[in-house]
């Protein structure tokens, strides 16, 4: 048997089922029209944001990285709980708009921003995460052209990464943010075109778990930031410290030490240095504040045994969980959190693995967990599916469709 990734806190049976905001799953699946389904907790995210509030400085400001789960009644209640969002393209920024997120309180990072969403995201008062001189020569042009004075704030590519990240993203030649050595000519660039100065945005990795790394990299990160403002000869407005905060996925994950990181954070803020005296600062979140906040549900539609081996085949499958079926940016294939949603909290009575009903062996959702003994028409869930789901998979697929999606 191989072992299952913990089940996030929080869920409970009731009558032997999977419970959600106080009622069954399967009551859920009804009012959503059917499976598979991506069922994400208000409540939970509700929770997180405020123990993330609980456990950091009152002077750190939180964001949402909206590419973690852009489903549009999320950033309806993601806009009552957090100061701002960081997106990821003008498809995104589109997305937020019409979800009645607030513009002004909008960041926009990545690669590859063209003229069209730089404009857009000018118009609308958005802060752009600069990512290379030429994007900044470009922003400045637009922002002439339209006589609008633009906000702009430099992604820093830092000379560090995060420790023990899942996916790093500074350290050496990458395609985010400038190099640091070449960041203090930039903001005199920026500072003499009459745009916005809105500072760092130093982004060092994601989905770390070991809180004395994601400490050292934010202490890091601020003598980075330090030593850049004081080249550059202006105090710092504004810095993103980035983010890191992971989950667990795998069996042997443990939950970040959150009052940990907010303690070392809150030292960190006791002796600033006088060129970030004034300086706001935020952290950008994904996973950390929706990923446990969401199970995905697909039922079973077959139960076979092939050579000894039980397989449990559902309607859903990796076009809309590609990252538990270990086919997204994972080296070797773990079990995600997993469970016979209908005979929850129910011992293991045998060994079976949770497929999808794609013709691809890739399509494994739980491979050779132990579970109870599960048949046609019962519902299987898959945890840790409230980042990176049904908007980060290939739903497109073998024309399976998309998953439907309750916020509840
Ligand atoms: C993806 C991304 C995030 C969110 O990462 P999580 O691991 O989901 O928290 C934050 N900031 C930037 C710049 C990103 O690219």
């Amino acid at each position: 048997m191989k072992p299952l990734g913990p089940i996030p806190a929080g869920y409970e049976a009731i009558d032997g089922v999977l419970a959600v905001a106080g009622q069954p799953v399967t009551h859920w699946v009804e009012q959503a029209g059917g499976t598979p389904l991506f069922l994400y907790s208000a409540d939970h995210v509700r929770r997180r944001v405020a123990d993330l509030r609980a456990a950091m400085p009152e002077r750190l400001a939180l964001h949402y990285a909206m590419k973690a789960n852009p489903f549009p009644p999320l950033l309806a209640l993601m806009a009552t709980l957090v100061d701002g969002f960081d997106v990821a393209s003008g498809g995104e920024l589109d997305i937020a708009a019409k979800a009645g997120v607030p513009l002004a309180k909008v960041s926009f990072a990545g690669p590859g921003k063209r003229d069209t969403e730089l404009e857009s995201a000018i118009r609308a008062g958005v802060t752009l995460n600069l990512e290379s001189e030429g994007e900044a020569a470009r922003a400045i042009a637009i922002g002439e052209r339209i006589g609008l004075a633009p906000r702009l704030a430099i992604r820093v590519n830092p000379d560090f990464d995060l420790k023990g990240s899942g996916m790093k993203m500074g350290g050496g030649a990458k395609p985010f943010g400038v190099d640091a050595e070449r960041v203090p000519a930039l903001v005199r660039t920026v500072l003499a075109s009459g745009a916005q100065w809105r500072g760092f945005h130093i982004f060092a990795g994601s989905q770390a778990l070991d809180a004395e790394a994601i400490a050292d990299t934010q202490a890091q990160t601020l003598t980075l930031a330090a030593r850049l403002a004081e080249e550059s000869g202006v105090p710092l407005p504004h810095c993103n410290l980035g983010g890191g905060l992971g989950i667990p996925y795998f069996p042997g994950d443990t939950p970040v030490d959150l009052p940990l990181v907010g303690k070392r954070l809150a030292e960190q803020f006791a002796v600033l240095p006088d060129v970030l005296a004034e300086t706001a600062f935020c952290m950008e979140l994904g996973r950390y504040l929706v990923g446990e906040a969401g199970v995905y549900l697909a039922r079973i539609v077959d139960r076979k045994v092939s050579h000894g081996e039980v397989f449990l085949v559902t309607d859903g499958g990796l076009h809309h969980q590609l990252a538990a079926s270990g086919n997204f940016g994972t080296v070797v294939r773990r079990n995600y959190p997993s469970a016979i949603a209908t005979r929850f909290g129910v011992a293991v009575e045998e060994e079976a693995s949770i497929v999808g009903c794609l013709c691809t062996p890739l399509d494994k959702l739980a491979e050779k967990g132990g579970f109870p003994r599960a048949d046609v028409g019962d519902l299987a869930a898959v945890f840790c599916a409230g980042a990176y789901g049904a908007s980060a998979s290939p739903s497109a697929f073998l024309g399976q469709g998309p998953a439907f999606e309750l916020l509840v």
